[in-house]
């Protein structure tokens, strides 16, 4: 069955074999994001390993993000892993405490004390848990618990409004950079961001530690916090991509604000040719249920109509008791929903200007196969920005780009709509174009007397070269 949405699930302790991964890939997993909010360098190096390993035996490629921490304030660990506050009792958040229990607990921000005054609103773990503060002495901030429930090592805090003042990137992001880049990550995810200079910043920081390895991963931007959203083109221009990262958003900006900023996220960011992933919650009963809710379905549903090219599973894969069925049902969820969605390509194009050639040669090959009823769009690609293109337009035909670079193809893996497959193409033209051609109608995606457009750059082998545009029949004298 045919999906266009991608899926990213977060791996953790419920997904840390190479079994259950296997069978998360084969349940439709496109992207794993390694969450550096959690474990040890350690931890994400056996993982990346084990990813590897699935994604051979499942027979492609599978891509990484590595999803740094960020300026997020979390509390520290506990004595025994939680602790259950009661509305009405008073806690203490205390930048000096190691371990906590039921009074207090650590803070890995340590000046946050500083940033707070009594009146203030303390939202724990995505919203779930409010504490009032009621007074800072020193290092400690003394709040009582407007609404309790089960806390536990590591969530985040949030203070209702935003505005704390945590530089972008800490040290830890700038070491978990480094253990990202040793692993060959594909995508770097960063927390927090405020403006274009924070993601520049982490390019660039990312750019060097990869340049060892031969990397230049893509560049994501979590719009998280209230400031971001001003400045979302900003940002989006420095980016290759943005996260809807509703978890923390709901929280600074109110939770009734980001349906309707979701919505218009997905549309600038596709408009602005950069890709887009709708997180948090999507699933959130499958974290302990078979069947998700009817608002879940819905939520998925409508991230696909809004556009998105990936929805992401955050604790339902990494630490829920379903992580494969979890896969299956949201891989379900687009296929259905994605089969309603309407094609505006006309409308998109009515009063575009290109300035690239090979962007044009995009733009036409969509065109061209949407009108013709083609059954493929067949792309030969170098650094996948033919894709990327291809794929900020909505048309019902698939699109296969296929590129010798294999960091090409991992990166390929969040476009929506997009299949990423590997060629070797030190071949002529012609010749990579019938092999090309083959591969797709090898694996079944086109069959006899198909129409199949095609894309390519000649000479072969440039980045940015997309210059020419072949329709074929397949199966009639090429
Ligand atoms: P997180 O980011 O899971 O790292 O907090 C996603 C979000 O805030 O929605
Ligand atoms: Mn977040």
């Amino acid at each position: 069955m045919h999906r266009a949405t991608k899926i990213v699930a977060t791996i953790g302790p419920a997904s840390s074999t190479p079994e259950i991964l296997l069978q998360m890939m084969q349940a439709g997993l496109d992207v794993v994001r390694l969450n550096f909010s959690h474990g040890t360098a350690d931890d994400h190096r056996q993982r990346a390993e084990f990813v590897r390993e699935a994604a051979r035996l499942a027979g492609r490629e599978v891509a990484i993000m590595a999803d740094l921490q960020g300026p997020k304030i979390r509390v520290g660990k506990f004595e025994n892993g939680r602790t259950t506050l009661v509305a009405g009792n008073l806690f203490i958040l205390d930048a000096q405490c190691e371990l906590g229990n039921d009074e207090r607990v650590g803070l890995d921000y340590k000046d946050l004390p500083r940033d707070l005054k009594a009146g203030d609103v303390l939202l724990l773990n995505d919203g779930l848990i409010v504490l009032g503060v009621q007074r800072v002495i020193g290092h400690e901030i003394h709040t009582v618990v407007r609404i309790g429930g089960e806390l536990s090592n590591n969530k985040g805090i949030n203070r209702q409004g935003g505005g704390l003042s945590a530089p972008a990137l800490t040290a830890k992001d700038m070491e978990d950079i480094r253990t990202a880049m040793s692993l060959g990550v594909d995508y770097i995810a960063v927390s927090f961001p405020k403006n274009a200079t924070d993601m520049e910043m982490a390019r660039q920081l990312a750019n060097i530690a990869g340049a060892p390895y031969g990397i230049k991963p893509k560049m994501i931007a979590k719009i998280e916090r209230a400031e971001a959203i001003p400045a979302l083109q900003g940002i989006l221009d420095a980016s290759d991509g943005i996260m809807v990262a509703r978890g923390d958003l709901a929280v600074e900006v109110g939770n009734a604000a980001v349906p309707a900023l979701q919505k218009r996220m997905i549309r600038m960011a596709r408009e602005s040719n950069k890709f887009v992933i709708t997180a948090t919650q999507m699933m959130e009963s499958m974290i302990h249920a078979p069947v998700p809710t009817r608002a879940e379905v819905s939520d998925v549903a409508n991230a696909v109509l809004d556009g998105t090219d990936a929805v992401m599973l955050s604790a339902e894969s990494a630490a829920g008791k379903y992580p494969v069925q979890t896969i299956e049902t949201m891989a379900a969820i687009c296929v259905e929903a994605e089969k309603s969605e309407q094609s505006e390509l006309d409308k998109d194009f009515l009063d575009r200007t290109f300035t690239r050639i090979d962007q044009s040669i995009a733009m036409g090959a969509l065109f061209t196969a949407y009108h013709l009823g083609a059954k493929a769009i067949v792309a030969l690609t170098e650094s996948g920005s033919t894709a990327l293109w291809l794929s900020r337009h909505w048309t019902h035909v698939p699109i296969f780009a296929l590129t010798p670079r294999v960091g090409s193809e991992r990166a390929m893996a969040l476009y929506r709509n997009v299949t990423s497959l590997h060629l070797d193409t030190n071949t002529d033209r012609d010749t990579a174009l019938q092999q090309a051609l083959e591969t797709v109608v090898g694996k079944g995606y086109a069959s006899h007397g198909d129409m199949v457009v095609l894309t390519v750059g000649e000479p072969m082998g440039q980045a940015g070269g997309t210059n020419t545009l072949k329709i074929v029949r397949v199966g009639e004298p090429y």
